[in-house]
């Protein structure tokens, strides 16, 4: 089984999301399983700083090819380096000018951006990667590809023998575009049909996604389910209920070797079930970092994450006004929407004592944060799988989530007469539901010590390791190699 990843962010060389951490981890996870796995990204401005960053090495493979179909006939070349501390190797699709914004996500014409990619990736593999059996790729900008491979393709040699699988990481984001995208991108103009990647007068790349790839999985059992509803399926539920039965949920991994307790170099004080005291360490060095009063006695409760609606912003900005009156303290870190950044600006300044709000990008804080607050909270509107509550659980911090996608997968309901579970959830979308539930945590904390380290204990015992979900992505692509043959 040969195999290659395609992703526009791959975790250390660009990341944004979850989705960086999905493509920087599976591959470690399905080398030993497979014949041959590489992965391919786009050479955003970033990663060349990342790479120096990271001391990894960079090598050009090959230059001056052409996209096959596509209209721009701009040349790109190709770099390779590989995952850290693995041989898999990574390949860079480089061009001057189309992947050269800061933030990978900032180029104006997404569509021309991504579509040329698509092609590039294609060329490429058809030139160098002659033995590919499976393409998987991941979300709407690389969509395009098994349009391509399925329409354009169809007679090549190379090309048609290969098998594709989709995973679709967030179905909110969905990449649509004018008509015009398919001549750009040299794709025949009878691709502009319902039955198509039509789509309320417009070109939807993830449609074409879901209609030409051979296998597509989500990123939770829950999410999968919930997608193919109205509420969830942001109008492409129809599409996705025609593929049901090659629809899959595989739940996201996170790495236990990067992210243990015991070993992470970037938090002050390392520990284990064993030796909470260290982590009540982190808490203070967490408050000290984070302008709070140093007290190990008040429950901290935090949030990373991106500050879009997603993400239950409007739920926990509603709700601070009467958190502050409690005996806590909140730490957040995220970047996203203008408008809710400076809504939570606003609050730090009126709590200083209170709240400490970060609006950057800091992955060594981000782990700071995980091991030295007591409470995480993820009140999603919708969450495909979410890594947020994972890594809280693994550091001994107690999630208070919504429960949706992968959050209704991941964490338990705690129950203080059995000791069992690893967090608190609530189901409607509502502020009181999520302070009912910060109150509950609270409470717990305060009152039944016990229970509180039982919880602590058990969100540790939890096991996200890849190994599991990594069986599950072979068996999905032993099925999409089936149904070529
Ligand atoms: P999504 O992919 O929807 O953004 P996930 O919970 O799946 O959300 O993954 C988010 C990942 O990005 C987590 O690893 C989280 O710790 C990290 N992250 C998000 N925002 C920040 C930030 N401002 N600083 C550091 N890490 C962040």
């Amino acid at each position: 089984m040969n195999i290659v990843l395609v992703s526009y962010e791959v975790d250390p060389f660009a990341k944004v999301g979850g989705l960086a951490d999905v493509v920087g981890t599976l591959p470690k996870f399905l080398k030993d399983k497979v014949d041959k796995i590489s992965v391919i990204m786009p050479f955003h401005k970033i990663v060349e700083e990342n790479i120096q960053k990271y001391g990894l090495p960079l090598e050009k493979v090959t230059e001056n090819l052409y996209p096959f179909s596509h209209s721009f006939k701009y040349p790109f070349s190709v770099f390779k380096s590989h995952l850290p501390e693995t041989d898999i190797p990574i390949y860079l699709i480089k061009n001057e000018n189309l992947f050269s914004t800061k933030d990978i996500y900032e180029y104006p014409n997404k569509d021309h951006q991504t579509s040329y990619f698509s092609d590039c990736v294609l060329t490429f593999v058809k030139n160098n990667l002659t033995d590919t059996e499976i393409i998987h790729i991941n979300d709407w900008q690389t969509s395009l590809i098994p349009v391509y491979l399925k329409n354009n393709y169809r007679d090549d040699k190379v090309l048609s023998k290969i098998s594709t699988v989709l995973t679709i990481h967030n179905l909110g984001y969905q990449g649509i575009f004018s008509p015009e995208i398919l001549s750009i991108a040299g794709l025949p103009g009878y691709l502009y049909n319902i039955d198509a990647l039509e789509f309320f007068g417009q070109i939807n790349f993830l449609k074409g996604g879901i209609l030409f790839s051979d296998i597509i999985n989500t990123v939770s059992k829950t999410y999968a389910e919930e997608i193919q509803t109205d509420e969830y399926g942001y109008k492409l539920d129809g599409v996705l209920k025609v593929r049901n039965d090659d629809l899959y949920g595989i739940l996201n991994g996170i790495d236990y070797n990067q992210f243990d307790p015991e070993t992470d170099k970037t938090i002050p004080y390392n520990f284990n079930k064993e030796n909470l005291e260290n982590k009540t360490k982190n808490k203070l060095a967490l408050q000290e970092k984070s302008n709070l009063p140093k007290n190990e006695n008040i429950p901290v409760i935090s949030f990373i994450g991106r500050i879009v609606e997603q993400k239950g912003i409007d739920l926990i900005s509603e709700i601070l006004d009467y958190l502050t009156l409690l005996d806590i303290q909140i730490v957040i870190l995220g970047t996203g929407e203008k408008r809710y950044e400076e809504l939570l600006l606003k609050y730090r300044d009126k709590y200083p004592e209170k709240l400490s709000i970060n609006i950057k990008f800091d992955k060594n804080f981000a782990q700071l944060i995980y091991a030295g607050s007591d409470m995480f909270i993820m009140p999603s509107k919708y969450e495909p799988c979410g890594l947020g509550q994972m890594y809280a659980m693994r550091y001994g911090t107690i999630p208070i989530v919504r429960y949706t996608g992968g959050l209704a997968d991941t964490v338990k309901e705690f129950s203080c007469s059995t000791y069992s579970g690893t967090g608190f959830g609530f189901y409607e979308y509502s502020s009181s539901n999520l302070l009912i539930e910060i109150l509950k945590a609270i409470h717990v904390y305060k009152r039944n010590k016990n229970c509180w380290n039982k919880l602590i204990i058990n969100a540790m015992n939890e096991d996200f390791s890849w190994d599991k979900s990594a069986d599950e992505y072979l068996h999905i692509y032993k099925r999409a190699l089936a149904k070529k043959r």
